[in-house]
């Protein structure tokens, strides 16, 4: 018997969590139009919770405005690919 056991730091998440994770993210459109009206948009937010999809998961993102210069637009129904594995 080992009478000095090596602690072990369990991360549990709760099977009853319902909150899931989420992600910020933030970026700008392409270049829209030519010549004087050609300008990009400014944009961030927080995607919707995670979605599990087979062994990944996605994120949706319902509703966001980018910034205005003298009109925005709306980013809708987006829907993120699965979670690449960065280490
Ligand atoms: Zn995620
Ligand atoms: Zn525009």
């Amino acid at each position: 018997m080992q009478k000095n056991k090596p602690v072990v730091k369990k991360k549990t998440i709760s099977a009853k969590q319902t909150q899931r994770h989420v992600h910020e993210f933030e970026g700008s459109t392409k270049l829209a139009e030519a010549g004087a009206d050609r300008h990009n948009h400014r944009f961030a937010g927080v995607t919707g919770q995670a979605i599990r999809v087979g062994r990944s998961h996605v994120h949706e993102i319902d509703l966001t405005k980018t910034d205005f210069v003298n009109h925005f637009h709306n980013l809708r129904r987006i829907r993120t690919g699965p979670a690449i594995p960065v280490g």
